[in-house]
């Protein structure tokens, strides 16, 4: 059925080739629409050699439309090229942005890390200067002197006794480190702290010990509270002086050279 209206298409087309063949060329065009592949086979069976002007205008045709259809293709490609220049510029304003917004976070971000290297130089320099005034000794215990280093009562006293009520804050004498913190003989509980230069100071009755064997401890840190227990007449604070770790002396002029008075 399509072949013969193909055909009939066709007859139509050849009638009008001589008068106008240009119209022609429109004809066949919308025929060649109808027929498609079957006006094709139509033509080379039917149609004489002669007659086949129309198929060469409509490929003519066909050549023209894609003549005509390139440079649009062109004017895309150019389009393209057109934004593609724009989205270049674009970019090289977003580049410029980018770099003066980065060139001020940068600028910004090392004011900030001037200020806070210049903070933390300040907070270093009072550090270093309470450093510099925290006394470098202090008197264990505040309360009163009731017993001194020595001879009593037919034995050896190896520190003095500071009396205080339960639970007054010993402090340590000097920076230093906890080197035992618990239970001993004669003095209930005892802590013993080392210092720099080897020597050690004994604080015994404590109530209670405030820190554990190893801490490091500065001088007057809290370290203990007075007590009454061991061998001890009444709430008081028995303190040691032991210089080179061992040598037992008194505390009161090992505590004067250093500018502390019991
Ligand atoms: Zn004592």
């Amino acid at each position: 059925m399509a072949r013969h209206r193909a055909k009939d298409a066709l007859v139509d087309v050849i009638a009008r080739v001589d008068l106008d063949r240009k119209k022609a060329v429109a004809a066949v065009v919308a025929a060649g629409a109808l027929a498609g592949a079957g006006f094709a086979g139509a033509m080379t069976t039917v149609a004489p050699v002669d007659r086949i002007v129309p198929v060469a205008a409509t490929k003519d045709l066909a050549a023209a439309m894609t003549a005509q259809a390139q440079p649009q293709g062109i004017q895309t490609v150019h389009s393209l090229d057109t934004s593609a220049e724009t989205r270049k510029l674009l970019q090289a304003e977003q580049i410029q942005a980018q770099f003066h917004v980065s060139e001020a976070l940068k600028s910004a971000e090392g004011a900030y890390v001037k200020r806070q290297e210049a903070a933390k130089a300040e907070q270093a320099r009072i550090a270093a200067e309470e450093e510099a005034k925290r006394p470098k000794c202090v008197r264990p215990a505040q309360g009163t002197f009731t017993s001194g280093f020595g001879a009593r009562w037919g034995t050896s006293h190896n520190g003095v006794d500071i009396a205080n009520a339960i639970g007054t804050p010993i402090v340590a004498a000097m920076d230093g480190t906890v080197i035992e913190a618990g239970p001993a003989s004669g003095f209930g509980l005892w802590v013993r702290v080392q210092h720099e230069d080897g020597t050690i100071t004994v604080y015994g009755h404590m109530n209670t010990i405030d820190v554990p064997q190893g801490a490091k401890v500065k001088a007057g840190q809290q370290i203990a509270t007075i007590g009454n227990r061991g061998q001890s007449t009444g709430p008081h604070l028995h303190f040691e002086v032991w210089v080179g770790g061992s040598q037992k002396i008194n505390p009161v002029g090992w505590l004067a050279e250093r500018g502390v008075t019991l």
